[in-house]
């Protein structure tokens, strides 16, 4: 039943020693084991001689390798003070033409056609690779050639189109690798995609496959749904090209052997538990990449929820924004759809804004707080230096940092409130929501005590 995720004793939920929920839902949520590459241990271990170099370089190695690019704006961390990675606005994974147009340097998917070598210089060739090695980006280059089923298949897909240039052939990458593949008909067929003709452009059966088109300028942007953006965008955290969360994963409960969808938010939590010290998780600035990407997607999935159910929201209620928004229209403002975000979002103004009433609620019933206590995390933490790998810094395991955090700080609040015989605890959480994998954190807690 368990699924061998490592646990801190603070995290226990029910009486069984061995069940957890954090990892794998006590048991339900079962998914393939991580898979690394030789190659890729022995640079993260450090036995390769250019592993000082990967590990400085990795979100450079990866940008190169990947097949598809991440829109992604950020911020890293500048001269001093503890890596971080910060973004802004969207973020967005795109796909261009599976030929690069005539003038037009190839990059990301396009690279996969040419030879290794050449390959190898195409990425080097970019300005931002020049910190890489040559030597290492030739010996990344063949082994993901060599693994990873999405390489093969553009270079496959690549020589049918060259060799039937005129008809209008497609190559869709699928969302969904057990569906049937003998409805394909045309034979370029490899595990992970298929080539397909079609007068208007679509694929033969479902709409969330990646469609690559072979010629043109345009770009397509995958889906933050899409199972292939881990396997595409991350090519060194999956170097077997092995899917990310998709929105068919099933889980199973063993007692009512009932099937429930499994959330983007508990495939995270799976992924990120500690099962062994692999090479996901010692990744550094591609680990952290990775967490932020994926927060990012889990918010996206929130907001897009948020916006497409505004009549269970209940929004009529919000009756003072609609009255801004009928003064707007008077004015002769342009006034786009009004999406209302409600409370229990985490960190809206409404949340903050509820958070703040009852705080405030309690000062009136109990009076001014005993206590207010500011607590902060220390990364020196004995529970944190002794999960983390050796010479690996506590910035680049924000999973484990978070976790004993969250763990002592609710020793704290125990600690007072039963031994000290204070009855009322508020907190305040002023968690900066601003998606960072910047660890952690600082809670404000006000204390009242029984009176
Ligand atoms: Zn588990």
């Amino acid at each position: 039943m368990n699924c061998g995720a490592k646990h801190f004793e603070c995290e226990r939920t029910g009486r069984d020693a061995n069940l957890f929920s954090q990892c794998c839902e006590k048991g339900k949520i079962r998914l393939p084991e991580y898979r690394e590459s030789p190659l890729i241990t022995a640079l993260l271990n450090g036995e390769h001689r250019f592993s000082v170099n990967y590990k400085k370089q990795i979100r450079c190695y990866n940008s190169a390798l990947a097949m598809i690019s991440t829109g992604l704006k950020c911020d890293e961390q500048g001269s001093a003070g503890p890596y971080y990675i910060r973004i802004h606005g969207m973020v967005y994974h795109q796909i261009g033409s599976l030929i690069p147009e005539n003038g037009v340097n190839p990059s990301y998917a396009q690279i996969y056609i040419y030879d290794t070598n050449e390959g190898a210089a195409l990425r080097m060739g970019d300005a931002r690779n020049r910190e890489c090695e040559p030597e290492l980006m030739l010996e990344l280059s063949e082994h993901i050639k060599d693994i990873n089923p999405y390489a093969g298949s553009f270079k496959a897909v690549y020589m049918a189109v060259q060799a039937e240039p005129d008809r209008n052939l497609r190559m869709f990458i699928f969302e969904d690798r057990s569906s049937d593949r003998r409805r394909y008909t045309l034979p370029s067929t490899t595990d992970v995609a298929a080539i397909f003709e079609s007068s208007n452009g679509e694929p033969p059966v479902g709409d969330r496959h990646v469609i690559v088109q072979p010629f043109g300028s345009t770009t397509r942007v995958i889906p933050m749904q899409s199972s292939n953006i881990d396997p595409l965008g991350y090519v060194l955290l999956f170097p077997y090209g092995d899917p990310g969360w998709c929105v068919d994963m099933q889980q199973s409960n063993p007692r009512t052997r009932t099937q429930t969808k499994i959330t983007q938010n508990k495939y995270a939590a799976y992924r990120l538990s500690v099962r062994r010290e692999d090479d996901f998780h010692r990744s550094e600035k591609l680990f952290l990449q990775w967490v932020v990407d994926m927060y990012v997607r889990i918010e996206t999935e929130r907001l897009n929820y948020i916006r497409y159910h505004q009549n269970e929201l209940r929004r009529d209620l919000y009756l003072n924004l609609f009255d801004y928004v009928q003064q707007g229209a008077e004015r002769d403002v342009e006034m786009g759809r009004m999406v209302v975000l409600p409370s229990t979002f985490i960190g809206s103004p409404r949340n903050m804004n509820e958070r703040y009433q009852d705080a405030m609620c309690i000062v009136r019933e109990y009076g001014k707080p005993d206590l207010f206590v500011t607590f902060t995390c220390n990364p020196k933490w004995k529970e944190i230096t002794e999960e983390i790998g050796e010479g690996e810094h506590s910035y680049f395991r924000p999973d484990i940092v978070s976790r004993v955090f969250h763990g002592k700080l609710q020793a704290m609040k125990e600690d007072i409130v039963k031994k000290q015989n204070i009855r009322k605890c508020c907190c305040l959480d002023l968690y900066n929501r601003v998606p960072k994998a910047r660890v952690v954190t600082c809670t404000h807690a006000y204390f009242f005590e029984g009176r």
